[in-house]
């Protein structure tokens, strides 16, 4: 078996006029995509690129992003992307801690580079996608000169060919070693749960440098032989529009973009009968989304990944999808999971515990941190941070991250299930629940508001009124704050660990 680097040989020596790559209407074929991923794999090569280098990006979901990702799968180097909505101070971390030698970036972000290149790193070459001319040499001269040969380098499933950073949630992102073994089964479970066929076809359009836009359906129907279509940025309008036009048949968006998608006003004016196997993955999907779609007959499954994972780890089929609400369904075949206390031994059904997996999917280890990775994979088993609980089915629902738990007087409390009944209330747009210390009871509720009508004010009172009944008394909020908005980080989800920082409180 070789790396994922041999799908394209593969399709392209069986299908070499199949689309593969639809960009910016740019249509590239097994065959010239091929071609053109091997000229930048050679031209790397030509420019010193060895085993095992870390070859960065700044770029948007175009056909670039994936040639870097295959070029390095084809040589031995590592791809390493970064989210461009991160801070210049953010980028400059991640491109020091993978210690780079090479950097692509789109045109459309030179000012994030420039800022970011008046640090020390250790980059010796930058090259830019676009038609200016910059200081740096562009991407089409640097692959115009290279060989379309097939790189001769043999590749161990074993090997790493994508770093790529977690969102940086709970603390600063890490680097997360997927080896192509971990892509390669990621892709063969995913297959196996989410139902798709080589004549499927992708829009992407969730960021190519999270793992979610990446590997739910791009990587996967790759190796199968399907075709992409890619859009640098989310308008849901446009993708709207996109999956008329090019009668898209599969989709993958976090939730916040399903929310924007239903919407459009004139949703219902487009045709969208194309679709038939949709997504939602990355964090939990609101029940609205998931009927809007139900009632308009279009499938919906909802997923369960993590950057750790290259990602799928559980997936609930549509047709459950109202009998399991909140469940985010079972494993894929080649991948466990297991619910544990601390000290290992797994909690009886519908108790909560930590969630754990195992399987050929699992990240070989966080890049320059031996400590955490020591920490989180056991006995080949990865340790989530995510609490969860099974029914008596067999169906899997995640509760929280274990760092958001707090214990008031003894008491657990999650404070998602707090965030939910709050949700509902009439002038709460958007909320966040934390623990607090409290000296009597160790820690206390604390609920962070984003109002609807700034006109109408809230109370402590009217928030315990609403929760009465709802929540038992040790889980409603004892404090609460008004806030603008909530902090999030570039991916959308929010900060919990500036809410819970004195710094914010003042
Ligand atoms: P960091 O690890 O840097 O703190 P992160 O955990 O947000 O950031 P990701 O790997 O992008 O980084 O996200 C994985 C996490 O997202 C999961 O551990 C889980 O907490 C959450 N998540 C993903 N899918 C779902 C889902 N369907 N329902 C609820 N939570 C989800
Ligand atoms: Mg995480």
């Amino acid at each position: 078996i070789k790396g994922i680097g041999s799908w394209l040989v593969n399709h392209k020596d069986k299908n070499p006029n199949k689309l593969v790559v639809i960009s910016n209407e740019k249509r590239f074929t097994y065959q010239e995509f091929n071609s053109r991923v091997n000229r930048l794999a050679n031209a790397l090569l030509d420019h010193g690129v060895r085993n095992g280098d870390r070859i960065n990006t700044l770029l948007f979901n175009t056909n670039e992003q994936l040639e870097t990702m295959f070029a390095c799968a084809k040589i031995g180097a590592i791809f390493v992307p970064i989210n461009y909505r991160l801070s210049a101070k953010e980028v400059v971390y991640i491109i020091q801690d993978s210690s780079s030698s090479h950097l692509v970036y789109d045109e459309k972000l030179a000012s994030l580079v420039s800022q970011v290149r008046t640090n020390k790193l250790n980059l010796r070459e930058y090259i830019f996608v676009g038609k200016e001319s910059s200081g740096d040499v562009n991407y089409e001269d640097y692959i115009y000169e290279a060989s379309d040969g097939e790189p001769d380098f043999s590749i161990d499933l074993d090997d790493v060919h994508m770093m790529m950073y977690t969102s940086g949630t709970t603390g600063r992102p890490k680097g997360a070693m997927l080896t192509h073994g971990n892509t390669l089964w990621n892709a063969i479970n995913a297959s196996h749960i989410l139902p798709f066929v080589e004549d499927d076809s992708t829009l992407t359009v969730a960021p190519l440098f999270h793992i979610g836009g990446m590997s739910t359906f791009t990587t996967p129907l790759i190796y199968k032989g399907g075709t992409i279509i890619l859009d640098e940025k989310f308008d849901p309008q446009r993708t709207l529009e996109l999956i008329e036009q090019e009668k898209i048949t599969t989709l993958f968006l976090v939730p916040a973009m399903w929310l924007a998608l239903t919407q459009v006003p004139n949703f219902n004016d487009y045709d969208l009968s194309s679709l038939r196997l949709n997504c939602c993955g990355g964090a939990s999907c609101p029940i609205t989304v998931i009927e809007f779609f139900q009632e308009r007959n279009i499938p919906f499954f909802e997923g369960f990944g993590m950057t750790e994972t290259a990602p799928v780890v559980a997936v609930l089929d549509s047709k459950n999808s109202r009998r399991k609400n909140g469940s985010v369904g079972k494993p894929p075949m080649h991948t466990e999971v297991r619910v544990v206390d601390p000290s290992d031994r797994d909690v009886p059904v519908g108790e909560t515990g930590e969630l754990i997996i195992k399987g050929p999917n699992i990240l070989k280890g966080y890049w320059n941190n031996p400590e955490a990775t020591k920490k989180s994979i056991k006995d080949g088993w990865f340790y989530s941070g995510d609490l969860a609980r099974f029914d008596d089915e067999g169906f899997l629902y995640i509760v929280d991250r274990k760092k958001d738990m707090l214990i008031t007087g003894g008491e657990n409390v999650y404070p998602v299930e707090v965030e939910q009944v709050l949700f509902k209330h009439p002038n709460i747009k958007e909320v966040a629940v934390v623990g607090v210390p409290d000296e009597k009871w160790g820690e206390s509720v604390k609920a962070y508001i984003v109002l609807k009508d700034k006109t109408k004010s809230i109370s402590i009172e009217d928030i315990r009124q609403f929760c009465e009944e709802k929540l038992a008394r040790f889980k409603h909020p004892k404090f609460y704050e008004i806030l603008e908005e909530l902090p999030r980080n570039a991916t959308g989800k929010v900060l919990k660990t500036i809410l819970r920082s004195e710094k914010k409180l003042v």
